[in-house]
């Protein structure tokens, strides 16, 4: 049983135009897996993930986790499953809080969800810093003493502190360097493997999704063009959208 399912997922935004941006999108994602999503910039791949993270409802469609009901069901309701499933966003900076250190936005979803210690959150804030490559001293800084990859290695630390099951990975690496940003994709990489996390990896870029994806679904005017294994997108592609996007990207080596 995949662990994610999108059932014909439609948007459409209060405005001045009526017309759906996402348009009958449906896709599963099995544990351990990760579905790339790829599309260029207002495709409509970030209204797609916060639907999934239950922040946005759709105008139709379903979305479950663990077969159970995201759409459709009340806030309050959807508590236990939003702990299951983290956000990560493209702006490392903003998604800190400036006037926090380190230790307490690593620990902050620790102490609104479990009840531990001080000292227990502190082991836990330590052994998350180190699973993500930071150490001990980061803990009583602020945000803004680190780079971009290191503040995007806390909000991964950040998320992974209630162990959850789903990243939701919005272009976790776009507003870094291309040399920083590899070696953040390596780091999800092995987190990956080591938690058996279960990825969708959001992303305009289709080397990157090549690199990471297990399944790729290519997005385009809201619309799901494409969607199958990697090897099948990448190789032996169906839409003509797809196979421009194919062509105009060489396979990347990160490591
Ligand atoms: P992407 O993540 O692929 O760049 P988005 O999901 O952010 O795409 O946006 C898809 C389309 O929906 C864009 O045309 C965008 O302008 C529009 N859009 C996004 N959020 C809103 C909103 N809150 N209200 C109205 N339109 C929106």
């Amino acid at each position: 049983m995949p662990l994610l399912v999108a059932r014909d997922l439609t948007k459409i935004y209060p405005g001045k135009t009526a017309a759906p941006v996402v348009d009958g999108v449906s896709f599963s994602i099995e544990r351990g897996e990760t579905l790339g999503l790829v599309g260029e910039s207002g495709s409509g791949k970030s209204t797609i993930a916060r639907i999934v993270l239950g922040l946005l409802a759709p105008t139709s469609g379903t979305v479950t986790f663990d077969a159970k009901p995201v759409t459709g069901v009340p806030q309050h309701q959807l508590r236990p499953l939003r702990r299951r499933m983290q956000p990560v966003f493209q702006d490392p900076y903003a998604a800190l809080n400036p006037r926090m250190r380190v230790e307490q936005i690593v620990t902050e979803p620790l102490v609104i969800h479990e009840k531990h210690s001080r000292a227990e959150r502190r082991r836990r804030c330590q052994e998350l810093l180190r699973q993500v490559g930071l150490d001990n001293s980061a803990m009583p800084r602020y945000p803004h003493e680190f780079s971009g990859g290191q503040r995007q290695r806390i909000n991964i630390a950040r998320a992974l502190s209630l162990r959850p099951e789903l990243l939701v990975l919005d272009e976790p690496v776009s507003a870094l360097d291309v040399s920083v940003g590899a070696q953040i994709v390596n780091l999800l990489r092995d987190l990956q493997r080591d938690f058996s996390l279960t990825y969708l990896f959001i992303s305009h870029s289709m080397p990157l999704v090549r690199y990471l994806s297990t399944n790729i679904a290519v997005l385009r005017a809201g619309k799901l063009v494409e969607f199958g294994s990697r090897d099948q997108v990448c190789e032996t592609p169906r839409d003509d959208y797809t196979r421009q996007l194919v062509a105009a990207t060489p396979e990347i080596e990160t490591r």
